[in-house]
């Protein structure tokens, strides 16, 4: 196929029958965030590469070999951003947010760009809702960010996701077991994938995080980091676990689980699914107490996670769940004649003003035509109009599933109809529904 006509591989195309799915999910996920108090923040798409080789770490396969980066018409080098911590935390540095109260709380909807090799729910291009707790070290911190991925889930109604927990401990604990990682490593040292033999002298946790399936199968019998952290590192996963448990939210402890971000600290966590292909982390988070300082500001304890909303929607999918689809047309208007279409243009103009997805011609169809038009674009309702019906100032507007006719006074179709349309669609709750006072186009929107 020619070029101008594929897309580039690892991207997709989200078309418009299909988007309705994403656009739910996106209200969703900032719904639940601003329950918490996590407020949406928007950085640029692409940021110093210096950034994300800090704020990333040079040592993850992100930054060793998943950057977009370029050199711009300036020769200033940009990366087009791979992940949201960096990007959220650069602004908070910019824009001294530390200076407000914190913990400082974003949200962030974002899209992220990864030269990985696609397949199923890994493509080069995709979307992360993520959250950002910045300035907040105690352990209710971690379960509350974690219960808020819950919550989405929980909300969805997806089943079966496992919450898999660890702590990697804090830069002290982490000495001892960096030195037990790598005597461990030196004895399979032949049998390392070549960036891993790298990490070995930096930073050999990273070999726990590859996804070679020779270095991950000798990464199974490495010492687990739960047998190294120190007491107060211990102290605080205990605490978290307990708030779990207390807030009803269950999870498995996996010592293998590393991340793969270089500066996070204490509580890491993933939610798996088994029932979506090898690509099965939903979501991914953690604790990054050293990024701020790393990035040159104070030490300020941190933590967040991202949530893939593509395998989110692979879940739903493989769950058979249905999310709601909003109608795209409640009403179609069909004129005959072109006297009729200049009256439809009017109404409808009023209709759409009053909260109504209101269509009518726009490319001169006979009436057969439209109808067939007005039954592919699922129109609710269909009212033809023609000299008759404006001579008589009255129509029929016809529901499409029944056949039902109603007779409308065109003169106040546009007053009416938000009102018939909430009482027909909640018929069954009886016709002694009282509107009064009710914002009929929020109720609109649920049914
Ligand atoms: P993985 O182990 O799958 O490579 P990761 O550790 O690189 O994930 P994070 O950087 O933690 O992923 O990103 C958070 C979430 O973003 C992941 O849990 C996943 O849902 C999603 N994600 C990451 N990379 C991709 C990708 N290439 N395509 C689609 N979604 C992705
Ligand atoms: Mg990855």
């Amino acid at each position: 196929m020619a070029l101008v006509t594929k897309a580039i591989k690892g991207t997709q195309d989200i078309l418009p029958e299909e988007i309705y799915k994403n656009q739910f999910i996106e209200q969703t996920v900032l719904d639940i965030a601003r329950k918490f108090g996590f407020r949406e923040i928007r950085t640029p798409v692409f940021e110093h590469t210096e950034l994300f080789q800090r704020g990333v770490g040079e040592t993850t396969d992100v930054v060793q070999k998943e950057m977009y980066t370029f050199d711009d018409k300036g020769g200033r080098s940009i990366t087009l951003r791979p992940e949201g911590t960096a990007g959220a935390v650069r602004a908070f540095l910019e824009h001294g947010l530390f200076n407000e109260a914190l913990p400082q709380k974003f949200c962030y909807l974002i899209n992220c760009y990864r030269y990985e090799k696609p397949q199923a729910g890994r493509w080069r291009e995709f979307q992360q809702f993520g959250v950002e707790m910045l300035g907040a070290g105690a352990p209710a911190a971690d379960a509350e960010v974690i219960s808020l991925a819950n919550e989405i889930f929980a909300f969805l109604g997806v089943e079966g996701l496992e919450l898999q927990l660890n702590s990697i401990g804090c830069p002290e604990c982490r000495k001892n077991y960096h030195n037990a990682l790598k005597e461990y490593f030196e004895t399979k040292k032949d049998e390392l994938c070549p960036t891993c033999l790298g990490r070995l002298e930096k930073n050999p946790m990273r070999i726990l995080d590859c996804k070679s399936p020779v270095c991950s199968s000798i990464g199974k019998d490495a010492p687990a980091i739960l047998d190294y952290i120190c007491d107060e590192c211990s102290a605080h996963f205990e605490s978290v676990k307990k708030y779990l448990d207390k807030m009803n939210i269950e999870y498995v402890v996996n010592p293998r689980i590393v991340r793969g971000l270089d500066y996070y600290t204490r509580t890491v966590f993933e939610f798996v699914s088994t029932q979506i292909g090898a690509q099965g982390t939903v979501c991914g988070g953690g604790r990054y107490d050293g990024l701020v300082e790393e990035l040159g500001g104070q030490h300020v304890p941190s933590l967040g996670f991202g949530m893939g909303t593509g395998r989110l929607l692979m879940l739903l999918e493989a769950q058979e769940i249905e999310l709601p689809k909003p109608s795209g047309c409640d009403l179609y208007i069909a004129p005959m004649g072109e006297n009729a279409s200049y009256e439809a243009a009017a109404i409808v103009a009023d209709l759409r003003a009053g909260g109504i997805g209101a269509q009518t011609d726009v490319v001169g169809r006979s009436l057969k035509a439209q109808m067939k038009y007005a039954d592919k674009i699922g129109a609710k309702y269909t009212m033809v109009l023609g000299d008759d019906e404006i001579a008589q100032g009255k129509a029929k507007v016809k529901n499409m599933d029944s056949g039902e006719s109603f007779e409308m006074e065109l003169s106040e179709i546009a007053d009416n109809f938000m009102e018939f349309l909430v009482r027909q669609e909640t018929a069954v709750l009886g016709e002694s529904l009282d509107l009064e006072g009710i914002d009929l186009s929020a109720i609109l929107g649920q049914i």
